[in-house]
Order: structure tokens, then sequence, then C-alpha cells
């Protein structure tokens, strides 16, 4: 029994661990590396082993980080099953379809320089025919109920809460022993997957798994503190509040996926409850209209606030207000530019990596009335993290943009746990007293090892930052 880890590893995305047990493969997530252009490429397009060899494939949740290279495995010969929740599989398509979309225009760009130079064109890392080819690979699970994934592996999914549908897995191991009269060998091995904060609305708060033996962990703000919850929609509201006084627009860089429905939930219970008025607010973004919609079809997913405000809100639907609207064409999008505010833009890419965001960035980070509000991790090298650490110009779209819209951010609307909620959750696995071994993923080297020196100071033992490609015998 092994387990190897090729991705998150000492970084953030990429998120991809592989279980061997009775000689067979057992793949956890296969999300896209994203980072520096040529790393990115070179890592997504070359996967570490033969995709035929796996097994089967088991999907935390639908980030793309996480899902996002799934086409590529199956472009590359995976057919087994990838089992995952309802909601993630049905969040998937849109997700999926969309990076297709990004991976199919950006090989367009560079194969146009490319062609100028006379060199040999690329392919698309995947098309959307490999994500249809990916899609009707995936069976869903429901939470709570056991599987078996492979022929060793008997599997459940629990609520994990960072966004609609995301799971931990809890995965029962079992292999014959090794002598002729060994005892059969057996692990319980938990993988975090991403950890949601405590009292997020919409969905649960994380499950914490019991009787875990070795343990997957994710560790993104293992060193930071976020804003509660309270104080992020108070920040929110005063934010909104400047903007409909100053007239100017607000323009809010986010992920289109948990981000964006966790601003509309509160702006509707902002503006329905009187605290704030009624605003023009913009959802500039396809992805998220989609996704917005597959959360209105998971009620199985959600918490007792969300359950309570589906049964109390005035027009029965807790992320719709009067003023929002939903933007779907290009032309629509760009007809944002000619209005006046005060209003309200929520746009993706969440790290202004790419997206309708670029657009409204370009023609209004140069104006003072203008607003940019950060609500989500910036990684190092996005243009959003520039922004954020007052880097003036900044590039869009490679030309240089001066900045003269006031930049502010909110950290409690993360969809991660801060360093005492990953701290909280980790007792919790601890104090069921089964724990021997854990391995931090999903965070910054420096960040992770400095969780691990907290996790070990309060008494886990044997707390490691794997490496990438680095195999454990557990
Ligand atoms: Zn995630
Ligand atoms: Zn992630």
């Amino acid at each position: 029994m092994q387990l190897q880890f090729w991705g998150a590893a000492r970084t953030v995305t990429g998120s991809m661990h592989l279980v061997h047990v009775g000689g067979r493969r057992l793949l956890l997530d296969c999300g896209l590396f994203q980072g520096p252009r040529k790393i990115a490429f070179e890592r997504n397009r070359v996967l570490p082993f033969d995709p035929r060899s796996i097994d089967a494939v088991i999907l935390s949740h639908a980030h793309i980080d996480h899902s996002g290279n799934l086409a590529s495995l199956v472009k590359g010969g995976f057919r087994g099953p990838i089992y995952t929740s309802a909601a993630t599989q049905d969040l998937c398509r849109p997700m999926l379809l969309d990076s297709a979309h990004i991976q199919e225009s950006d090989v367009k760009y560079v194969n146009r320089r490319r062609e100028a130079k006379r060199q040999r064109p690329f392919e698309p890392l995947y098309t959307s025919d490999d994500v249809e080819a990916t899609l009707s690979l995936m069976q869903s699970v429901p939470f709570g109920q056991p599987f078996s994934p492979i022929p060793g592996v008997e599997a459940r999914l629990i609520f994990a809460g960072h966004i609609i549908g995301a799971a931990s897995v809890i995965l029962d191991l079992s292999e014959p022993g090794l002598g002729l009269h060994a005892p059969e060998v057996r692990r319980r091995l938990v993988f975090s997957g991403d950890i949601g904060r405590t009292g997020m609305p919409i969905v649960p708060d994380p499950e914490v798994p019991d009787g875990a033996e070795v343990l997957i962990m994710e560790s993104t703000y293992g060193d930071r503190r976020h804003e509660g919850t309270g104080e992020a929609k108070e920040a929110l509201r005063r934010i909104v509040a400047d903007k409909i006084h100053d007239g100017g627009k607000l323009l809010i860089p986010a992920f289109a996926v948990g981000r964006t429905q966790e601003l509309l939930f509160r702006l509707n219970q902002l503006i329905e409850g009187g605290e704030l008025p009624r605003l023009p607010v913009f959802v500039d973004s396809p992805l998220a209209i989609n996704v917005t919609e597959v959360l209105r079809r998971h009620p199985e997913c959600y918490d007792a606030e969300m359950a309570r405000a589906l049964a109390e809100d005035r027009d029965g639907d807790p992320i719709g207000f009067p003023g929002l609207r939903f933007t779907q064409t290009t032309e629509e999008s760009k007809s944002l530019n000619f209005m006046d505010g005060p209003m309200v833009i929520i746009a993706a890419s969440g790290m202004c990596e790419g997206g309708r965001i670029l657009h409204h960035l370009k023609n209004h980070l140069g104006q003072s009335s203008t607003t940019v509000l950060f609500v989500g991790f910036q990684a190092q090298e996005t243009l959003g993290r520039k922004i954020l650490d007052g880097v003036d110009p900044v590039l869009v779209f490679g030309e240089p943009y001066g900045v003269r819209a006031e930049i502010t951010k909110i950290t409690g609307y993360s969809a991660h746990a801060d360093h005492d909620e990953l701290i909280a959750w980790a007792d919790g696995v601890h104090a069921r007293g089964t724990l021997q071994r854990t391995f931090l993923v999903h965070g910054e080297e420096d960040v992770a090892f400095k969780l691990a020196g907290d996790l070990k100071a309060r008494g886990m033992r044997s707390v490691e930052v794997p490496a990438r490609g680095q195999v454990f015998d557990l």
C-alpha cells in the first residue's frame, strides 16, 4: 500500500494524489496546475504516469485546480469511473467546458506567435470533445454512502464545506499481508480535499472524519487569519454603501463558483433586509450563471442558514433580488462600460488571470471613482496579486494601465478555512486517537511547513510536507 503525491505538493494548485492498493491504482483528484505559463504548459500536458494504468478516480470537488486535468487523463486513454458527489458532477459540465474553451483560445493566441516564427503549432491541452468523454465517465455517489471504487477500497464522501458539492474522502484500504499466514493489512486514509470555513453561508460546516490513521490535509491559509463571516458582511455593506454615495463602480473579481453565489446571498440579505438600498448588481460571467443554476438544483448540499433563507426569503430566492442582472453575451458585457454608476459588477476570474474582469479593469483602473474589491485568494505572480500589492502601472492584455482606482479587500469571504480553523479541524481528527501520520498539501511551501510546525507543537506525530513525486509506504 503506497501513497504518492503528484500535485499540490509544496504548492497550491494541481491537486493529484495516487493511492496504490493490492496492485491497483486509485487517483484522488486530477487538477490543473496554475502558475508560470511555461511550467504549467509542461506540467499539465505530460502526466507523470500512464493514464491507462489508473483504475478509478475520486474527485473531491469541482474547482479547476482539482478537476481541470481530468480531460487530459481521458485524452491519454483513461477509461475507468470517476466518482464524485452529484453536485460536483453537475458543476463539472459548465466548469470543464469553460476550461476547454480557455485552453482552445489560449493555444490559438500562442499559435499565432508560433506561426509568425514558422514554428509548429501546438494542440490545445484538451477540447470540449475530451470534456464530453470525461463527463460520461462520472458516477455520482451520495454523501455518507459507502462505495467501492476499486477492489480493496471502501470509500465515503463527507461534507468539506468549501463550495457546493465539496467532499472530504474517507478511504478504508485493505490488502493481503505479505507472508502466507500474514493477516490482511488495513488502513484508514482520509483526504481532506479543500476545507471550508465554519459558519459560511449556503454550504454546511466541514465534517470531522472518524478514525483517520493517515491524513492528507490542505494548508492553503496555514499562516493567516480571516475576518469573521459577520465582519465580512458588514465590510461589504460599508463598501457598497460608499459606492452608492459617491456614484462610482464597484468591481469585484470573483471566482464563478462559490464566491459569486456567496456574495449574492449576502447582498440579498442586505438589500431585502433594508440595510442597503436597491442598486444595479451585474454578474458578468456566463460560467457564474450556469453555476448559480446548479446551486439551485442541489438543496441536499445546503446548510440550515440556506434552507431557512429559502423558506423565508421574500421572493423565495435567497440568491436573487431586485436589481440583480446576469449578463450573458459579450455585447451586454461591453455595454456595462458605458453605463454610469453606482453599480456593482461581479466578474471572473477571481485572480484576474482571464475572463471579463480584465475588460472592466482595463476600462476602469484609471478612474478614481472606481473601487476594486478583492474577496479571494490571490496567488503569487497573478494580476490580482500585483494590483493588491500596489504595483502601478499594471499590465492588462500586455499593455500598461495606471492605477487610480481605490483597491481594497475583504478576507472573510474565503471558501478556505484559515489557520485557526485548520488547526481546529486537525485537532478534531487527532482527538479521535487513531492518527499516525499527516501529509500537508495544497499550500505554498513556507506556509505548509509553518502549519506542520504548529500541528506538531499541538502533539500531532509525524506531520510531513511531501515533495512532488515522493512516495510513502502506508
Ligand atoms: Zn477548491
Ligand atoms: Zn483547491
